[in-house]
């Protein structure tokens, strides 16, 4: 292999994430899977966080780190992501590479053909099963293979899966980002001065021999030699070419290169754009790291009932009928109680199934109950302290008037 070549690296990339995909439904944070969307469950693991789904704002926040992340991405490496990271890209080059390893026994057209076929099936079953097991658990994905008719809707998902990748393995293609990636388009507004980009180098420019090997090497089908195109997605692939060419002619260095910005150069530069999402990025993961840290693993909502009235009972107490919703976002069941402070000049009683209320993982569960006031302030007790005990540990708290 020659070292300063750029499509082994590329490869190794694109190997590494392959490779997380299906790996990363087998890692586990303490008792949580590491990444996973359970749509049984309706939450998202996020690094071992169960993130529920009344807790959308949370995934709202990631979304955005995301999104963040790619644009930041973009303004330091260009189209960097497109040429090396893009799942449509990665899972093309990999078609690439199966076909060809497939059909090298091959010579006739039509055997050649039908084991592009082959390969595109093979991975696109292998690919839609491991992206089933970031939906669900590894052993609930054998179950649904094992027994897809009792799995029916998980099976025929997976198979629409395939299909469509195989589709778009066999007939779309690299046509996708040419002509209809929106992300592709969206690029070249994030693009700024200090952008990572191809460059024919002008100052070698005239060793070029025409022989259009870089041409023939580019899967979007460009002749980058003419300047900057938006099809370019950065993969590196001419600039291999045209170093094979130059080496074989013993005249130098290839006449590609990649640059930081429209200037010889090779360090990065950081432009307004970059500056600018590089500081809403830190924002926007300190936000998120700050209420994942100050999520509570318990909801608790409280609501005095509309239609029944107060009674007041012949010692002169009142009584008043309550409504609680307490939710576990836990991951175990786990036994709750209801309890309230009684504040100076007021005894106060919380009456009903308010102990040892036992609710399953990622379930709410309602509660009515009665509240009874008595002692000298009665019935004008000020607000009220309600807590919310989770295995006799104090795990939320709410003031409300009676
Ligand atoms: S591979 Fe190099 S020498 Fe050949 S056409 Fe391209 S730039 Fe010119
Ligand atoms: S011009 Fe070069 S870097 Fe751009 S897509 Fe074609 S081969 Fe890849």
């Amino acid at each position: 292999m020659k070292i300063n070549r750029i499509s082994p690296r590329r490869q190794l990339i694109q190997f590494s994430l392959l490779v997380l995909l299906f790996l990363i439904p087998f890692l586990r944070s303490g008792d949580a899977p590491f990444l996973q969307l359970n749509i049984g469950l309706r939450t998202l693991f996020l690094f071992g966080t169960a993130l529920r789904v009344d807790e959308l704002f949370l995934l709202l926040l990631f979304t955005i780190v995301v999104m963040l992340l790619f644009f930041l991405i973009t303004t330091l490496l260009g189209r960097i992501w497109c040429g090396w990271l893009c799942p449509q890209t990665v899972v093309n080059d990999l078609g690439d590479a199966l076909s060809s390893w497939m059909a090298k026994p091959f010579a006739q057209p039509i055997a050649r053909r039908l084991s592009e076929h082959l390969a595109s099936a093979l991975l696109s079953v292998l690919l839609s099963a491991a992206l089933l097991g970031w939906f669900m658990l590894p052993a609930e994905v054998l179950q649904v293979f094992v027994h897809p008719g009792e799995n029916l809707l998980p099976f025929s998902i997976t198979v629409g899966t395939a299909l469509f990748l195989y589709l778009d393995l066999v007939f779309v293609k690299r046509e996708f980002c040419r002509s209809y990636c929106p992300y592709g388009r969206f690029q070249t507004v994030l693009l700024d001065e200090g952008t990572l980009n191809l460059a024919f180098r002008q100052e070698v420019q005239d060793r070029c021999i025409n022989c259009r090997s870089c041409i023939r090497a580019c899967p979007m089908g460009i002749d980058i030699r003419q300047g900057f195109q938006i099809e370019c997605i950065n993969c590196g692939r001419c600039i291999d070419a045209c170093r094979d060419v130059m080496e074989r002619r013993g005249a130098g260095d290839g006449l590609f290169a990649y640059r930081f910005g429209a200037t010889a150069g090779n360090r990065p530069r950081l432009g307004q754009k970059t500056a600018i999402l590089a500081l809403a990025l830190v924002i926007a993961v300190l936000t998120l790291a700050w209420n994942l840290n100050e999520r509570s693993v318990s909801t608790f909502t409280l609501q005095r009932s509309s239609t029944a009235v107060v009674r007041q009972l012949p010692d002169g107490s009142y009584v008043q009928p309550w409504k609680s919703i307490i939710g576990n976002r836990g991951q175990a069941t786990a036994s709750f109680s209801l309890t309230v402070v009684s504040p100076p000049g007021a005894i106060v009683q919380l009456l009903g199934p308010v102990t040892d209320i036992r609710i399953a993982p990622n379930q709410n569960q309602a509660i009515d109950f009665y509240l009874k006031l008595s002692g000298p302030s009665g019935k004008s007790t000020p607000r009220l302290e309600f807590r919310l005990l989770k295995d006799g540990t104090q795990a939320a708290t709410q003031t409300v008037a009676p």
